[in-house]
């Protein structure tokens, strides 16, 4: 049998994050966003509005860069491959991110990792060890160690889902990054506006018959 399914409107989705923002802000404070797509590009632009820094009296915006992944599974099943394995088809601009910033880009940020939904986990698991390695790249130029050690500690990552299904998971997130999910569901079928390929309208109007969960 098909899992319950739990349309989500635009509106859903904008009060979840804007519900989730201020702790964001006070536990994590965020300067680079990084959006798995596709699912994530609209949370963390959504986010993005409600986590501006002020730097020199001046409200700025967080900057999102944009990852591309997509599991093995949904390109229609690679028979070779067991399980699910993640596919990077796009990753980080370092020429934009180094332009101001000393140490490749990565070195003494708060990246946040945003997503639609924490699922298996698989996709997180995958893009916080390639996150990591990029990482632990930028510390191997650094010659001076006192500096690669300040910058080592003082480099966080963390994540962000808007949903955050409760399920067993397919691997774990180390304990030094921080986790934010602005709504926590039971194994449910999440369906996004953005993915609405019918009347959107309809769409909205039938989260009355939405399960109680
Ligand atoms: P993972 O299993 O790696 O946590 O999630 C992989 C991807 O599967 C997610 O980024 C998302 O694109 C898709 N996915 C998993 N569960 C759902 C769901 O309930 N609704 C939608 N629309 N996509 C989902």
């Amino acid at each position: 049998m098909a899992p319950p399914m739990l349309r989500l409107s635009y509106n859903d989705i904008h009060n979840a994050i804007a519900r989730t923002a201020p702790r964001i802000m006070s536990e994590f404070s965020p300067d680079l966003f990084i959006a798995i797509g596709g699912g994530g590009f609209i949370p963390a632009r959504i986010l993005r509005t409600f986590c501006k820094v002020t730097t020199d009296g001046k409200k700025r915006n967080i900057p999102i860069q944009a990852v591309g992944l997509t599991l093995y599974e949904s390109l229609g099943g690679i028979e070779e491959v067991v399980g699910q394995e993640v596919v990077r088809v796009q990753w980080i601009d370092f020429s934009t991110l180094g332009s101001k910033l000393k140490h490749g880009g990565l070195l003494g940020r708060h990246i946040l990792i945003v997503d639609e939904v924490d699922d298996t986990r698989t996709t997180l698991v995958y893009t916080i060890k390639e996150m990591q390695k990029d990482i632990n790249k930028q510390l191997e130029a650094i010659e001076d160690v006192d500096e690669r050690e300040r910058l080592r500690a003082t480099t966080k990552l963390g994540i962000f889902v808007v949903h955050n299904k409760l399920k067993p998971k397919a691997g774990e997130i180390p304990a030094d990054v921080a986790y934010f999910s602005a709504v926590d569901t039971p194994d449910v079928w999440l369906a996004y506006p953005w993915e609405c390929e019918t009347d959107i309208e309809e769409h909205d109007m039938l989260r009355k018959d939405n399960p109680t969960l």
